[in-house]
């Protein structure tokens, strides 16, 4: 039997919600290979604060260190707006990411048939986009120095900087390459080299990469128009693969093809346990009222047993599961049309009809 060891952060707001509900389906389909997890679990974010003071105690740091994977829920709340600095629950996040050294963030962008109309764009251009957005994000221009603001000259003036070093480049297009040979082994590699001297860098660092790896075709795009061709043209793109900034800006873009935040994954992946975490955030708004849609987490462990556990099956099976959850009808709040054929879920009910749909996937023989 193999064993993985997973530390689970639900954090605040839905966190909590979501991330029971996704793990009992993750648990569900592991079983069905005989695959056990181990599971701790930890507070974070305003909850750790209120118990430990602090948003990620070292304890929780050290754990997460020490596992296969962490799956988290989202953090932060009205309560704890008033902190400042370290104290405030996203430091926690940021603190995980630095210490856990996840240098690259997996943002896939999925259309399902079923959700095709709640995107602002037209069904036919949205149905059956499949894009992974593969952003670089502990470099670029987020942390580059010096960066300063000079208020006491005639003409003030500020800047940031934007440095890449080549193994920051080459250990992100190294992960991009990887996930394209499990999909449909494309790479477009986004910057903006018409303009920029570190895009050049970026370009020709990545160029040269390409050289060492068979099986990956890679194209080049500028960004102005990358943007462009999400909204035009997105079913073109397999893997786009870029630096901190322009993937903060495409990958939100990108997310907006769906229509809705509660069906969107996450994963960010470094040379040790990846951090696996739906996109949207606590949404206090519906906290506590079993109205979250526990999707996008149940989607961030398919990719958890993908990229951390090497679990491509079991994987598939998550990922079929929520297929066959939205073709026989069933929809959270956020994604409910009112159409005779779907029925309206609250969360632990949806994670049910998943882990109902679980049962329906064929396992491969040679599993
Ligand atoms: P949010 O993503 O929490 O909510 C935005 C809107 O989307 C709300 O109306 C909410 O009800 C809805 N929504 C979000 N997830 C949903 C789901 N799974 N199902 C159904 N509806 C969903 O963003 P916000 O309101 O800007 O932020 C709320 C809190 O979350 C803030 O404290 C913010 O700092 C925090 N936040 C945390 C993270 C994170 O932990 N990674 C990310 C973003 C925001």
């Amino acid at each position: 039997m193999k064993k993985f060891q997973l530390v689970t952060l639900p954090g605040d707001g839905i966190g909590t919600e979501v991330v029971e509900g996704a793990l009992k389906v993750l648990k569900d389909a592991c079983s069905r290979y005989d695959i056990k997890l181990e599971v701790q679990e930890f507070p974070f974010g305003g909850r750790s604060f209120d118990q430990h003071g602090t948003p990620a105690t070292d304890d929780t740091i050290e754990a997460c260190k020490a596992s296969d994977a962490v799956l988290l829920g989202a953090v932060g709340g009205e309560k704890w707006d008033h902190l400042t600095g370290a104290d405030r629950p996203e430091s926690g996040l940021l603190r995980l990411r630095s210490e856990l050294g996840v240098f690259a963030n997996f943002r896939p962008v999925r259309v399902y048939p079923e959700l095709a109309h709640a995107s602002t764009l037209k069904p036919e251009v949205i149905s059956g986009v499949d894009i992974l957005i593969v952003r670089e994000l502990t470099g670029g221009i987020y942390f580059g120095k010096p960066r300063e603001t000079n208020r006491s000259v005639p003409d003030p003036y500020s800047f940031d900087t934007m440095r890449y070093h080549k193994s920051e480049i080459v250990r992100v297009a190294e992960k991009a390459f990887e996930a394209a040979i499990r999909r449909d082994g494309r790479v477009c590699s986004v910057d903006k080299a018409n303009v920029l001297e570190s895009s050049r860098f970026w370009r020709d660092t990545v160029v040269e990469f390409a050289g060492s790896y068979s099986g990956v075709e890679l194209q080049h795009m500028l960004v102005d128009n990358c943007a462009m061709q999400l909204i035009r043209h997105p079913k073109q793109f397999d893997v786009i693969l870029t630096s901190n900034l322009f993937g903060d800006i495409l990958s939100d873009e990108a997310a907006m093809l769906t229509g809705s935040i509660g069906m969107l994954p996450s994963a960010s992946i470094g040379n040790g346990p990846g951090v696996y975490e739906p996109v949207h955030g606590s949404a206090p708004d519906i906290a506590g009222q079993d109205k979250a849609n526990p999707l996008a987490t149940i989607a961030s462990t398919a990719l958890l047993c993908r990229y951390s556990l090497n679990l491509e099956q079991v994987a598939r099976d998550i990922e079929q599961a929520i297929e066959g959850t939205l073709a026989a009808g069933y929809r959270t709040g956020d994604i409910y049309t009112g159409d005779d054929k779907e029925t309206l879920t609250g969360t632990m009910e949806m994670c049910d009809r998943v882990l109902d749909a679980l049962e329906n996937v064929e396992k491969p023989e040679t599993a």
